[in-house]
């Protein structure tokens, strides 16, 4: 039989990262309330006895306000579990003994429906208490509750084999007091061997009785780094700096590690062409999957791995350390005159890596309102799918005399000093950033303004203590489950649309292939907005995923007959500026990669949180419209001015 746990306890207390350490699994850990919004499940054994563990979203209370508390407060009301594994943080005991309490009451009320399931108290993060001076006596809380309690800090993997103890035992047989004084003749065994749940308590006098402290400002130096980091002129100054600085890091360091990809993955091209050559296979097989297919692979490989292996950890290392509610209190002035929630900052950093995910994490909105406003301009900020394409814009766009540039503008755009000149795309991402939440505030104005009119609601954001990042764990998992996973999906995607492209490039109706025949059908559009119908076509290919779009333009141009080498940027200039593109092309193209209906995915999983179609349809139309409007703007002034 297998035994099931619910973990349950305040945000941000370590649940996750103890759901990680019993199951193995890698369910995603950051240092900010809200991290985790559904609910995951896993399995373990201890002892040949089958466990299996489901990872709640934290509350503050069963009173429940938002969607992700009701998850937690219905699963321990209705479902059926052996063990409620309440972990509470060892820095503010209080807090945990109340919801301790009130789930208490709850799992009371519901002895009906199933049998009691036992309680066991895990205080975790108690490396944090001991540095902040507070100690806590735990063989009196035993007593007091008489329950199992465990001290554990989890994140250096100390106290999980006494957690194991205390999971494994059954209540009925054995108490895991292995803390208590009296251990030896233990009274405290009796008592907790028939005890399930802890014995009426007052949290604020068990807790004043369990906790002392012995540093008065254990606070001070958090204070003072608050001060400046959440300042009404230094807050927003700083997350300008942060954002230029990653962009830096990731733009510059990126091109090293890119060219070493590409250098590698065209000797296998030229060897597998050759192999191919000298084994007969016939051109059109080698021309579709080596110079087709294994290309755009190649190509997506060495341009997106790179700038994302940097990218990622360095945001991880920033959620890691604390730093992501900081930002959404700096923000939260600006989006409440928008009459939207300052938590949307949150879930607009979430979409900085995926949109669905953004979405799906709009659930810590209280306000069903202002979840909704929070929906549907998620993707107004690039996902990371959409990342690769707006930094190959950028560094084309500053590649003066490549072929974009006349004369003139190119002297003048290499008029400035060389560090200058090294800072100027990471600047121009993060006003593409920037732009991306200008858009996302102006929306929820003009939602909160028409389809969504109402008054902001007020809201508590915790603000986490600040962590030293692990780097190690930052690294690996900003690598497997992010960098990696968004690879993966690209290349799956990209491979099968490469051939759809090559099918359509040879496949003809009439004189004219269908390639050309959408093309062209888009054409007078995509002109219109500074584009072309090819690029429009590749942006309407990319719908399943936005990583494809450049890959669809290359591979279509590939095939209208004009074979490049690509093995660098300027040769990617080339291809493309002998397609016709101009500078105005690289920025309208930036702008609607910025600007344009979300992933297949995010629609879904709009469809899914908001059940409405309506809803769906104005999360696909509001960018969609915002980029069209301003790239049809920014080609008619190109025009007019250049
Ligand atoms: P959840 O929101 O309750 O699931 O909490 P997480 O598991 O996501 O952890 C929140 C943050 O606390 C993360 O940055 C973890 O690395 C950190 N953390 C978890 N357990 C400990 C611990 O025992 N000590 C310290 N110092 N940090 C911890």
């Amino acid at each position: 039989m297998t035994r099931k746990i619910a973990l349950v306890g305040n945000p941000n207390v370590g649940k996750s990262t103890i759901f990680n350490a019993l199951t193995g699994l890698h369910q995603h850990t950051g240092n900010w309330a809200g991290v985790t919004v559904s609910c995951t499940c896993g399995g373990f054994s201890i002892g040949g006895q089958e466990f299996s563990a489901i990872d709640l979203p934290g509350i503050y209370s069963f009173d429940v306000r938002s969607q992700e508390e009701a998850v937690t407060r219905d699963y321990v009301r209705s479902k059926d579990f052996d063990t409620l594994l309440l972990i509470c943080d060892a820095t503010c005991l209080e807090r945990g003994l109340h919801l301790l309490a009130q789930a208490t009451d709850l799992l009371k009320e519901r002895t009906e429906i199933h049998s009691l399931p036992q309680i066991v108290l895990c205080i975790n993060l108690c490396d944090e208490a001991k540095k902040k001076g507070i100690c806590i006596d735990f063989p009196l809380l035993e007593q007091e509750l008489k329950i199992p309690v465990v001290a554990c800090t989890a994140r250096k993997k100390s106290g999980l084999k006494d957690l194991r103890q205390a999971l494994a035992s059954d209540p009925g047989l054995m108490p895991a007091c292995s803390a208590c004084p009296m251990c030896a003749s233990c009274s405290l065994a009796e008592a907790i061997s028939t005890q399930k749940l802890p014995v009426p308590f007052d949290p604020v006098k068990t807790a004043g009785r369990a906790v002392t402290y012995t540093k008065s400002d254990y606070r001070r130096r958090e204070e003072k780094l608050d001060r400046i980091l959440t300042g009404s002129m230094s807050g927003g100054l700083i997350m300008c700096l942060l954002l230029v600085g990653i962009f830096w890091l990731t733009i510059t360091g990126a091109n090293y590690p890119s060219s070493l990809l590409w250098d590698f993955f065209f000797g296998i091209e030229t060897f597998l062409a050759q192999a191919a050559q000298t084994a007969g296979l016939p051109d059109w097989f080698i021309g579709a999957f080596i110079y087709g297919i294994f290309r755009v692979v190649s190509w997506i490989v060495s341009v997106m791995l790179p700038p994302m292996a940097i990218f990622f950890p360095l945001f991880t290392l920033l959620e890691d350390f604390g730093y992501l509610p900081r930002a959404a209190f700096n923000m939260d002035g600006a989006f409440h005159k928008c009459r939207a929630c300052g938590k949307q900052c949150l879930t607009m950093a979430m979409g900085l890596g995926c949109n669905a995910a953004g979405v799906v994490g709009c659930r810590i909105i209280d306000s069903p309102r202002e979840r909704l406003i929070a929906i549907l301009t998620n993707s107004l900020i690039p996902c990371n799918g959409r990342f690769p394409l707006l930094l190959t814009m950028i560094s084309l766009f500053f590649m003066g005399g490549s072929g974009f540039w006349t004369t003139g503008e190119a002297a003048a755009l290499s008029g400035p000093t060389a560090v200058l000149t090294s800072f100027l795309p990471a600047l121009a991402l993060t006003a593409f950033i920037l732009a991306g939440i200008a858009a996302t505030l102006g929306s929820s104005w003009l939602l909160s303004h028409t389809l969504l009119k109402g008054v902001p609601s007020s809201f508590t954001l915790e603000l986490p203590p600040y962590r030293r990042p692990q780097l190690g764990k930052v690294l690996v998992r900003s690598l497997f489950d992010r960098t990696l996973f968004v690879l993966g999906r690209a290349v799956a995607v990209a491979a099968p649309a490469g051939l759809v492209i090559w099918l359509t490039a040879n496949i003809t109706i009439g004189d004219q292939s269908l390639l050309l025949w959408f093309s062209g059908f888009f054409d007078p559009l995509g002109r219109l907005m500074g584009l072309d119908g090819i690029i429009l076509m590749a942006f309407i290919l990319g719908f399943p995923a936005n990583e494809i779009v450049l890959p669809i333009i290359l591979m279509a141009y590939l095939q209208t007959g004009c074979l490049v080498d690509m093995n660098d940027k300027s040769a990617l200039a080339a291809l493309l500026f002998s397609h016709g593109w101009t500078a105005r092309t690289v920025v309208c193209m930036a702008i609607f990669s910025l600007f344009h209906w979300p992933c297949s995915t995010t629609c879904l999983t709009v469809r899914k949180e908001t059940g409405s179609l309506k809803w769906t349809a104005v999360a696909f139309l509001l960018p969609t419209c915002i980029g069209v409007a301003l790239c049809v703007l920014t080609a008619a002034l190109w025009k007019i001015i250049l």
